[in-house]
Order: structure tokens, then sequence, then C-alpha cells
């Protein structure tokens, strides 16, 4: 960071705390040529997610797309609004996590099923036969089986 003192480039952190919730980092810096010391704060500029589809179109990620996802496979099953809109903020935030501008809806995919995987069982391996697409009976016990291993 550049002292606006002297405008030497170098500089070390004396402090540095999280404030505002957590959402903002505040450092103490002290440069190193003129011993000034300032503040800088370091905060989190969320960027705008893009989709890649399987068709090559790129779209703006709808977290509404994942909610409507999670409620169809959560249909029934004992999963409040309160769960399924916290599953919907965990994935968002794993897929900005990525840190990449661009995800594909694969990877929203396979982040949808390891979600779910934890969340409630017969939800994941409802989803996971949609989104894989199942048409071969052992694909599918295999998957219940990878969720309840058999003891040897
Ligand atoms: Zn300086």
């Amino acid at each position: 960071m550049v002292c606006p003192k002297c405008q030497s480039l170098r500089d070390q952190v004396i402090d540095s705390r999280l404030i505002e919730e957590g959402k903002v980092i505040r450092r103490r810096r002290e440069c190193l040529g003129c011993h000034h010391r300032f503040t800088t704060y370091e905060e989190l500029h969320p960027q705008k997610l893009r989709v890649s589809k399987k068709d090559g179109r790129v779209e703006d990620f709808d977290p509404s797309l994942i909610h409507a996802a999670l409620e169809k496979a959560c249909e029934k099953r004992p999963v409040s609004h309160e769960q399924l809109d916290r599953l919907v903020k965990e994935i968002s935030r794993s897929l900005h996590e990525l840190d990449e501008r661009e995800v594909t809806s694969r990877q929203i995919g396979e982040t949808i099923m390891n979600k779910l995987r934890e969340e409630d069982e017969v939800a994941y391996v409802r989803y996971a036969s949609v989104y894989r697409q199942f048409n071969v009976a052992t694909d599918f016990v295999r998957e219940v089986q990878n969720l309840h291993p058999v003891a040897s």
C-alpha cells in the first residue's frame, strides 16, 4: 500500500481487526520509510457470478433457481423453509468462494448434491437421480450404497 505521506510502497501491518461483524478488516499500517501510520479497510466486493450452460449460453447466477431445485428435491421431506434458505445461502457462498467469475451448471449441480447429501439423504438421491439422469438401475443402487456403505 502506497504511503500517503512519502509514497513508499513498503509498509508493515501493525494491527488488524475484524469490524462490522467480520465483513471488513481494518488494518493499521506503518510505513517502513517514514514511519507514518495509516489505516486501510479491506472488504469483499462480490463479483457478479455468471453461469455457463451446457449449450454454451451464459447467464447471471440466479439463487432462486437453486431454491426451486432444492424445494423440489425436498418435497415432503422434513426440511424446513429456514433450512432451504440456509442451504441456498451456503451453496451460493461455496460457488462464490470458487473465486471464478464463471461457473458451469455442472459445478452448481455438484455443489447442490454435496450439500443435500449432508442435509437429507432422500432429497439427495432424488436430486442426484434427476441431475445425473440415471437410466441404469445399478447406478442408482451404487449411489444408495455409497450412502450406506456395507460393513465388510
Ligand atoms: Zn512513508
